[in-house]
């Protein structure tokens, strides 16, 4: 599709009040999935991210980096398993966990905003001990794997007023400094309710929540809070998406006004969200 310079110019008019009521608000964006390996989809998602920056936006990026964990554990032959989708964490398993986060995807994350012209700073949940955590599953069944406890969002606000973007990886940290494995979901929720952020945008790799993940066409569009439990009792809301839907819950009930679950393999997919009127994927909502 080829644009002539009216339409062009048409189509910045058109998101001039989505840049108004957004200007100066916190979004917080879960990267992971589909866009954050493909590298053209890579090179979007950043793009867009420090986009949202030049027209007066507050991105906050929180990552995950499942399929990358996968990768270096097979290569060292550490098996992994998943609890409703949940990755089962032994001390081997953190270390790597720690190493693949903290350092390759994050700075990697860094990197490509830095490259598209934005200023990004990656921290984990350790830096300023901004994600404190506990177990998640106190019996240990699931290892490290830990639930937020709290947030100390200092840290994220400073890099907010020096004009930085804070990526941020998914590590938590308890009393003892023993580092927790966090769904990257739920560490997203945390942040935009302790932030106050306006929008929640979670990247993923199917199009939203879906009735049938066999059909594409099946997409609820607007997810009642309400409406949950029967969906995870009738186990249409599985694996994935059960932390994720949560945390859209946690959001919207934390005062998050704008949650959305949307499709990461779609290229400029946080462009077409946050400035058009459309909207794309499912929408949580307080009801
Ligand atoms: P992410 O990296 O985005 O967190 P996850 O694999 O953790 O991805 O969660 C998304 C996955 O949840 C989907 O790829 C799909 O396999 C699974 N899933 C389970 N139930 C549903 C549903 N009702 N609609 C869409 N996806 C679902
Ligand atoms: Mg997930």
């Amino acid at each position: 599709m080829i644009l002539s310079a009216m339409e062009k110019a048409e189509v910045l008019v058109e998101a001039l009040p989505y840049i108004k009521d957004f200007y100066g608000k916190r979004v917080v964006i879960k990267y992971g999935g589909a866009a954050m390996i493909d590298c053209d989809l890579k090179k979007k998602v950043m793009q867009d991210i420090v986009l949202m920056k030049y027209v007066g936006m507050l991105p906050i990026v929180v990552h995950g980096g499942g399929p990358e964990i996968t990768g270096m554990l097979s290569r060292l032959g550490i098996k992994t398993e998943f609890v409703d989708g949940l990755r089962v964490t032994d001390r081997d398993t953190m270390e790597i966990v720690e190493m693949v986060l903290g350092g390759k995807v994050n700075k990697e994350i860094v990197s490509g905003i830095n490259a598209s012209g934005g200023k990004a700073i990656g921290i984990s949940g350790k830096d300023g001990e901004l994600i404190k955590a506990r177990y998640i599953d106190p019996t240990g069944r699931l290892g490290f794997v830990g639930e937020v406890e709290q947030i100390n969002p200092q840290i994220i606000e400073t890099v907010i007023e020096n004009g930085y973007i804070p990526v941020i990886a998914p590590i938590g940290i308890d009393d003892e400094q023993q580092s927790y494995n966090i769904n990257a979901d739920l560490v997203a929720a945390s942040i935009a309710v302790a932030m106050d952020a306006d929008k929640l945008v979670l990247l993923t790799d199917v199009p939203g929540l879906l009735k049938d993940t066999q059909d594409s066409s099946s997409l609820i569009s607007v997810l009642r809070v309400s409406e949950v439990p029967e969906y995870v009792n009738e186990g249409i809301i599985a694996g994935g998406m059960i932390p994720k839907v949560q945390c859209c819950v946690e959001a919207v009930t934390g005062g998050v006004s704008r949650t959305h679950i949307i499709d990461g393999r779609v290229p400029h997919s946080i462009l077409l969200e946050i400035f058009t009127k459309e909207g794309i994927g499912t929408m949580v909502v307080n009801e």
